[in-house]
């Protein structure tokens, strides 16, 4: 048996998905054809927009454009919004930043940013304890932002952040500046109102809620211009051109539909799990260090970590007893660094590399949580005895 508890890695495709692909016999083409399969496939586009839009409350005007995923759909809004000026010596003043973002936002959002800032506009990265203090704005935005950044919850340590709150702080301040979310952890997992968020654009992915990998979304609001990233044909309101994956976008409006259908019972079976988790690691005592970072988190992840012993190594371990879960370092180039995340969060290096995440999947059932934890039980209760005799 294999039981996955690194979810906000990747989720397994949901039954509803699997049985999808199963039955699916050819029968849509091009969705920009005139002909029956081509009509069939617009259809089956129409539908996942629907499904979406129910799921995150988006509105008839704003638009909801299929990527190949939740790094596309970052790349599309970040680089979209500002023409890269010629390099500028920053003053050092944070109230003339151009771009602001969290220090805690994933590659996908952290990287375009920094590409723009290296083509010469200024940006903040601003550490979370800092971006959650509602005092903090009047001292870090002005006109000259374009774009302020920010992840829905986190998806190392699962914080959620408050985008409503954010943005309407944001745009009182600054109301042209763009509001970008990677809402990539928190879709399907806690319930999202883009219309009532007023973000300019959000960013999800398919394969963190049991679609296929490979397809992804950005919803784009009405009083927001977008120039096109892919030119060519039409498809998509002629933001991004090319042929849409019928496939991968059908599977995420199935993933969507229910997604927003177990919305209240997979939050039961998270927190459950969670609960279950914390348990035992409470068991544990001055062992382990559970990190609890923000007012709010999502019900499925726990970063913890096993004081002195190496996250990669309990990830190894698990591995072999069936239970995938992940630690909270990046390999970059076979040399795992410490994460950026918890660095942010004040942890020394250290700590970091003796951080795991594990995080469940929001259909997680009845056996795999048993299966998993008897299995987490017996490997860190191992992995702790060696390390005492040691
Ligand atoms: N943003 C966050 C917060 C993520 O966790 C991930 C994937 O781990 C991404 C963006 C990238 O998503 P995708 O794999 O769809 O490109």
């Amino acid at each position: 048996m294999r039981v996955n508890f690194d979810a906000n890695a990747s989720v397994r495709p949901i039954p509803e998905v699997m049985e999808s692909l199963a039955q699916y016999s050819g029968e849509f083409l091009n969705p920009s054809s005139v002909h029956q399969s081509g009509q069939a496939a617009k259809r089956v586009l129409d539908e996942s927009r629907d499904a979406i839009a129910r799921l995150l409350n988006v509105q008839g005007q704003d638009k909801i454009i299929f990527t190949s995923g939740a790094t596309e759909a970052n790349n599309a809004a970040l680089l979209n919004t500002s023409e890269a000026k010629p390099f500028s010596v920053a003053s050092g003043n944070s109230a003339n930043a151009e771009l602001i973002c969290s220090s805690v936002e994933h590659s996908a959002v952290l990287e375009p940013l920094r590409h723009l800032s290296r083509k010469g506009l200024k940006l903040l990265e601003v550490e979370p304890e800092k971006i959650v203090r509602s005092e903090s704005y009047s001292e870090m935005i002005s006109d000259d932002l374009k774009i302020f950044a920010l992840m829905a919850a986190n998806n190392e340590t699962g914080q959620i952040f408050d985008i409503s709150k954010i943005t309407k702080l944001i745009k009182a301040i600054s109301p042209r500046t763009r509001v970008h979310c990677d809402a990539v952890q928190a879709v399907g997992k806690i319930e999202i109102d883009f219309s009532e968020w007023q973000v300019d654009t959000l960013a999800f992915s398919g394969h963190k809620l049991g679609a296929l990998p490979g397809v992804g979304a950005l919803v784009v609001s009405r009083y927001c211009h977008m120039e096109p990233w892919m030119f060519g044909g039409p498809q998509e309101s002629g933001l991004r051109a090319g042929t849409e994956n019928v496939l991968a976008i059908k599977s995420l409006g199935i993933a969507c539909t229910e997604a927003l259908r177990r919305l209240k019972s997979n939050d039961s079976r998270m927190s459950y799990a969670k609960e279950l988790f914390l348990s035992y690691l409470n068991e544990l005592g001055e062992l382990v260090a559970v990190n609890s970072f923000g007012e709010r988190q999502t019900p499925n992840t726990i970063s913890v970590r096993f004081k002195g012993i190496k996250a990669d190594d309990l990830v190894v371990a698990l591995d072999l007893a069936g239970v995938s879960i992940s630690a909270g370092s990046a390999c970059a180039s076979g040399r795992p660094s410490p994460s950026h995340v918890l660095i942010a969060h004040g942890m020394t290096a250290k700590e970091a590399r003796e951080t795991i995440r594990i995080s469940f999947e929001p259909t997680i059932s009845k056996d795999d949580l048993e299966f998993g934890l008897g299995a987490f039980k017996e490997v860190t209760s191992r992995i702790l005895s060696q390390r005492r005799a040691a």
